[in-house]
Order: structure tokens, then sequence, then C-alpha cells
């Protein structure tokens, strides 16, 4: 542990309790219970500062794609560290690294994309993309194109401009919503699709909405529609094979820009590199961030298309926008060796053919446990949704909070699970070996035996 100082559990929380304010946390309650400190991390695994040995079934928080300890990353950091560890690219001036990444990304994503604009995260990148759509209709003589429409129970970030992309009621009641952003349905097939006559048929009906959206907007006033591939921290919803080229043919059919939200699908996660790659669709522009770097570093941006990068580069002029950490050299340098690690090793590859479905083969099997209602993965996320009655399919009431029951018994057992509402998901690093996979299975079952 690099700390100034060695302490007991109890000493940490003290200190924690009374000094730090923890994101999406409600603090007075946080720091009568006492938070938990991780202190180290290894391949797939974390330890606590009690010793416990965890299984981080989340990657973090969806990031630590390569696992813990990965060498060639820490190198990469301590030799941008000693050699420069920051310049900026601002004003005419930028940094080997930074142009590096710039071509390698432009190598890894879809062949639309040769431009990448950086930033700081993935609330960043999204806020950049709320700018960027503007910009573009502006620069087109369009400027009443400001309407940008997502979903409900999206996550596109917490800042205000991503706060009010994603579709969280609980973040749009502390702050409000920007304005001209507009929320349609989420393609939520367990929720809103029991009506439907199947599971592709309600993909169809899903994207409509968007058409209909549209039309009562008009076209002529909406700048953009943004998704996640699967949304990720709305529970892991993963979507019919038919939503994404439908909602394709109805962004076309309006001319309205398509922006995929890679944030925790890109770089591996469903298999191929971006998740617009397994639901065949063809953005405009894409957010990422996370995986980029594996977490080890803050790193996040928006690769532009050639219809926007060449409306904006060569007709732009100056673009009024950018972080001081836009392009960090040691952050490029981190997301480089990560990059390189994950070609190298296969991994993407490996997420689709192997070890995708065997979490698809094994999740499947968590389908006979009374209290799931159903499970869905797509390479290397997973839920598992929990019910009161398997026939009926009924779900728990709200107030009973069992997946945070079922959390409480996950962490006390030595693995991280995410509990959304009553949906409980996993998404690990993508290096995990088959018996791992075996390893987390058993833990998630043992903990829905202790929730039953
Ligand atoms: N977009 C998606 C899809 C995300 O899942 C997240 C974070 O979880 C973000 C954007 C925001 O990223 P950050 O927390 O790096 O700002």
């Amino acid at each position: 542990m690099t700390t100034t100082t060695q302490r007991s559990t109890r000493e940490w929380q003290a200190a924690d309790a009374a000094h730090y304010l923890h994101p999406f946390t409600d603090f007075k309650s946080l720091a009568a219970k006492g938070t938990r400190v991780i202190t180290r991390g290894d391949n797939i695994y974390l330890w606590d500062s009690e010793g416990q040995k965890i299984l981080d079934g989340m990657s973090g928080l969806w990031c630590v794609n390569v696992g813990y300890g990965q060498q060639d990353l820490i190198d990469a950091a301590t030799t941008q560290l000693k050699t420069l560890p920051f310049y900026n690219s601002f004003f005419q001036t930028t940094t080997p690294p930074a142009i590096e990444l710039s071509e390698l990304l432009a190598e890894v994503t879809p062949p639309q994309f040769q431009h990448v604009f950086f930033a700081g995260s993935g609330s960043e990148g999204n806020d950049t993309i709320v700018r960027m759509v503007r910009r573009y209709w502006d620069v087109l003589g369009q400027p009443q194109r400001k309407v940008i429409i997502s979903r409900n129970n999206a996550y596109h970030g917490s800042t205000l401009a991503g706060g009010s992309l994603g579709g969280m009621s609980g973040i749009h009641a502390q702050g409000g919503v920007i304005p001209d952003i507009v929320h349609i349905e989420q393609p939520f097939f367990f929720e809103h699709g029991r009506q439907s006559r199947s599971f592709e048929d309600f993909g169809l009906e899903a994207a409509s909405w968007l058409d209909r959206k549209i039309t009562e907007i008009g076209a002529d006033k909406v700048a953009a529609f943004i998704g996640e591939p699967v949304q990720g921290a709305g529970g892991v919803i993963v979507p019919p094979a038919s939503y994404w080229p439908e909602i394709q043919r109805i962004c076309d059919k309006h001319g309205v820009l398509l922006v995929s939200d890679e944030v925790i699908c890109g770089f591996g996660r469903t298999g191929q590199w971006f998740g617009c790659e397994t639901f065949g669709f063809r953005p405009d522009l894409m957010t990422f961030a996370k995986g980029v770097t594996s977490g080890y570093i803050p790193l996040g941006g928006v690769m532009v298309g050639e219809r926007v990068a060449r409306v904006l580069v060569d007709q732009g002029g100056e673009f009024n926008h950018g972080y001081t950490y836009s392009g960090h050299p040691v952050a490029c340098a981190v997301a480089l060796a990560n990059i390189r690690f994950i070609q190298r090793e296969g991994v993407v590859e490996r997420v689709r053919n192997e070890l995708g479905p065997y979490l698809a083969k094994r999740f499947a099997e968590l389908n006979e446990h009374p209290l799931v209602g159903e499970t869905q993965t797509c390479g290397m996320m997973g839920a598992v949704q929990l019910v009161k009655d398997k026939a009926s399919r009924t779900v728990f009431d709200s107030s009973l909070e069992v997946g945070m029951v079922c959390r409480g018994h996950c962490f006390g057992n030595g693995l991280i699970m995410r509990a959304v509402g009553d949906r409980m998901i996993v998404a690990p690093p993508l290096v995990m070996t088959l018996a791992q996979v075996d390893e987390m299975i058993g833990l998630i079952h043992q903990c829905l035996d202790l929730t039953l």
C-alpha cells in the first residue's frame, strides 16, 4: 500500500467519515456504517484492510478490463512520468503519446473514425458530445437542430450535461436537466415487452418510439440520438438484435446524428472492440473512457466520424472547447500500453469465442434458481433479474431492497456484484480463466441462496 501512513481499519474509517464525501453516497449513513477500505489488487482479485480476498465481478467500475497489476501499463506510466509528466495540447503544442494514441484509436475503432477529441472521463466526453453536435448543425446553417434524444434509465455521466443526457430521475432531481434534452423509453423487454409477440418484435417496437418522438418534435429540430449499446449502469439491459439496426435506419431517415456511448461497451467488453460492432450499427460519434486505460489512470474522449469531422475540421473554425487534461501524456501512454496488450493477447477474440459464450452458458444455469426471473449476458457482462414469484415473473416490492440484501451477501462472501434495483449485475475483467468464471458463478449461487 502506498500511503503516507499505515493505519487500522477503524482509523481509516474515522478519517474517511470526517473528511471524504464519496460519490453517489448518503454521507451520513456511510459515516455511521464505516466504509470498506480496499488496499490492494492483483489479477481479478482485491484485498481489503482486514485482509479479506474479494473476486472483483465489476472490474472496479466497469473499467479494469485487463485486470490488476499488468506490468506493461505500470511501466508505461512510470516511464512517461519520468520523461514528461504533463504538457497540454491547447496552444498549438502536443506530446508524442497523444499523437500515437490518436493514430492507434483510428486503427482499432470502426473505419469511419479517423479523429479523436480527448477528455478526462466519460462525463466530460459526453459534455463534448453536446457541444460538438450542436456546433455541427450551427456550422451547417441549421442552429435550430438542438434537441438530443436519449433514453430513460440511461447513464451518460453526472456532470450537468452528462446527467441530463442520462435518464436517471435521481440525478435529474438534484440540479435539474439542461434544455433541449428529451428521453424515450428504454428497450427493456422484462419490464416493457411482455405484451409483445417476441423479443425481436419488441426490439422493432422499442426503436419505433424514437421515430415517433422525432416526428413529434420535428426532425428539423433534432440534432442527435445517444445510447449505450447495452445499458450498463441501468442494469445490463441487453437489447434485441433487431433494435440497433432499426435505430440506425430511423436516424438515417431523419438525418439525425447517431451517438454510441461506448464508455462501458468499448475495448472488448461485448466481444468486439466496440458495442456498435456487436449490434451492427454505424455511429457518427462515439464516447469512450474506462476500458481505454483499463481504469489505471483517468482518460476519456470522443471518436469523431467523418460526417462530423469534415464539417468541423473543414468549415468549423475554432472549436471553443477543451480540458486541461485533454490528451494528458501519462494517460495516453497508459492507454497505448493497454490497447497494445489487448491486441497482443487477443483479449477481444477470447471474449467473443471463449469467455463470453462460457459466461452465457453458466448464467443460463442460474435460471433454475427460485429467485431468478431471467438472466441476460452480452460478452463479459451479465444480469440476474430477481423475482418474488418465478411462475408469474412478479418482481419484489422495491421497498424491500432485495438487491441490496443480495449485494450485501456477495460483499460479505468475497464477491463484488452490483445491485440495480432487483437486478444483480457483473462485468468482470476480460482476462479471467474459465475456472475463475466457475468460481464467480459458485459465489453468485451461494449469495442467491442466502438471499432466499
Ligand atoms: N457513459 C457511460 C455509459 C457510463 O457507464 C459512465 C460511467 O459509468 C459514463 C458515461 C460516465 O463516465 P465517468 O464516470 O468516467 O464520467
